[in-house]
């Protein structure tokens, strides 16, 4: 059946990228839905989403290297380390092994073990096995626990700037996201003040995400408590993001809210493997939490994925349980990373970039670039059309700030070499002052 065109046209724009380049456009217009692709007839709930703005910068630095254009890369959120080699050997063992054979939904037995005694050990939880659950990634848990607990009519608080995918998954659950902005003069941190005025009878979760992606902000484990003391009194889930847990910057250490006092009753963990293992592609994450909510969660699984594959359980069982010696090593060059790279924004003139207190992400502010005024004429009207600038321009990738909800930004992953950070920083260096030279 062919719909009508001006239903057509409607979602057509309300579900498109790169806003500058069509009217209401929120995504890059390579991976609008064409007019085609919507006579399919999806379902509400897949059009009240879009796809990751950052895999689609991704996909646009991919498509420029191919074509042998040399790309200053801040695009991507991984670690460019290696897997570390002893979780490698564990892997191939089990494909040796033949350890290729379906395993329980939520995960192998001495896995969701591992995990616990790991928690424990790390960040001072006391889960147990049956109170977690293994996942494929920590998109796939937070995807999960938004399944099970969030329906029509429930509100979820996100703070702001936030990771790309929290508000469509809770969108695409049918719940609400309700947005709370975090400050650059306050270090992005989430304070327990400012969740309390977002609070509603309606309010049935709040995400923390600490380190933040994409600001680098840290919850200091008292204003944590805080938080989770207000999450307790008015009966509201706290979900706590732990996926950059370990990558924390001097004063800050790793720390989980499970840690508190009485915290089990309403907290979930969602942990990854991705980042403290450089393991992305391997896809395993993980859930912590009530064993009620566990146990929906595998029989989510049970009709889904089924089990997280075999084998890189297996490389995740020996990430839990062997050396953690590549951590402080990966943790000491992003430091000296996040060094160079703030120092080097903050040298641009209209830049302004805080201090990461955690993660390995800059989100520097560049709205001075977006207004006329101080001798300077605006350089375009939002930072995804200067994100879209820079790639075409200057072949730097970066993801523009309205993707976390965050106009005026931009985020860089220093999740690379440091020669490619100087290399980025001098395009930067000239993009602006051309720019601004032209204006
Ligand atoms: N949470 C945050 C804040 C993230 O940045 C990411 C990945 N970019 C994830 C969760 C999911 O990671 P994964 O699915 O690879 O475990």
């Amino acid at each position: 059946m062919v719909l009508p065109r001006a239903l057509v046209k409607a979602s057509y724009e309300a579900n498109s990228v790169f806003a500058p380049l069509r009217p209401g456009c929120k995504l890059l217009a390579a991976t609008c839905p064409t007019p085609k692709e919507l006579e399919v007839q999806l379902t509400d709930r897949i059009n009240r989403i879009q796809i990751s703005p950052t895999a689609t910068v991704l996909a646009e630095a991919e498509k420029m290297k191919a074509k042998g254009i040399d790309v200053a890369d801040f695009g991507p959120g991984e670690p460019d380390f290696p897997t570390p080699d002893h979780i490698k050997k564990a892997a191939i063992r089990a494909i040796n092994e033949n350890k290729s054979k379906y395993t329980p939904a939520g995960g192998i037995g001495p896995l969701r073990e591992a995990i616990c005694v790991w928690h424990k050990r790390e960040l001072h939880s006391s889960f147990e096995p049956k109170e977690c659950a293994v996942s494929v990634g920590g998109k796939h848990s937070i995807f999960n626990v938004m399944s099970v607990l969030i329906q029509q009519g429930d509100e979820v608080i996100v703070p702001t700037p936030c990771w790309v995918s929290f508000p469509d998954i809770v969108k695409y659950a049918g719940g609400t996201p309700v947005y709370v902005e975090t400050h650059p003069d306050d270090g992005f941190t989430v304070r327990a003040s400012a969740i309390e005025k977002a609070i509603t009878p309606k309010t049935k979760l709040l995400i923390v995400n600490s380190p933040c992606n994409p600001t680098g902000g840290v919850v200091p484990p008292d204003e944590y408590e805080r938080i989770l003391a207000l999450c307790k009194k008015h009966n509201v889930w706290l979900m706590g993001d732990e996926c950059y847990s370990h990558f924390t910057y001097e004063p800050h250490k790793p720390f989980s809210i499970a840690s508190a006092n009485g915290a089990k009753e309403k907290v979930i963990i969602i942990g990854s493997m991705s980042k403290t293992f450089a393991m992305t592609g391997w896809r395993i994450g993980y859930t912590l939490g009530p064993e009620a909510l566990i146990q929906a969660l595998i029989k989510l699984q049970s009709q889904s994925t089924s089990n997280p594959t075999s084998v890189a359980q297996y490389a995740a069982l020996e990430a839990m349980t062997g050396s953690m010696e590549t951590v402080p090593v990966m943790l000491a060059e992003y430091e000296k990373r996040r060094k160079r790279i703030v120092e080097g924004l903050r040298a641009i003139s209209g830049v302004t970039c805080e201090w990461p207190g955690g993660a390995f992400y800059a989100f520097p502010n560049i709205s001075e670039h977006l207004a006329s005024g101080g001798g300077r004429s605006a350089l375009a009207k939002s930072d995804t059309e200067i994100a879209k600038m820079l790639l075409d321009r200057a072949h730097v990738t970066v993801v523009p700030g309205e993707a976390f909800g965050a106009p005026g930004y931009l985020r860089l992953s220093y999740a690379t070499s440091i020669e490619r950070i100087e290399e980025g920083l001098r395009r930067l260096e000239r993009f602006f002052a051309h720019a601004e030279a032209a204006a």
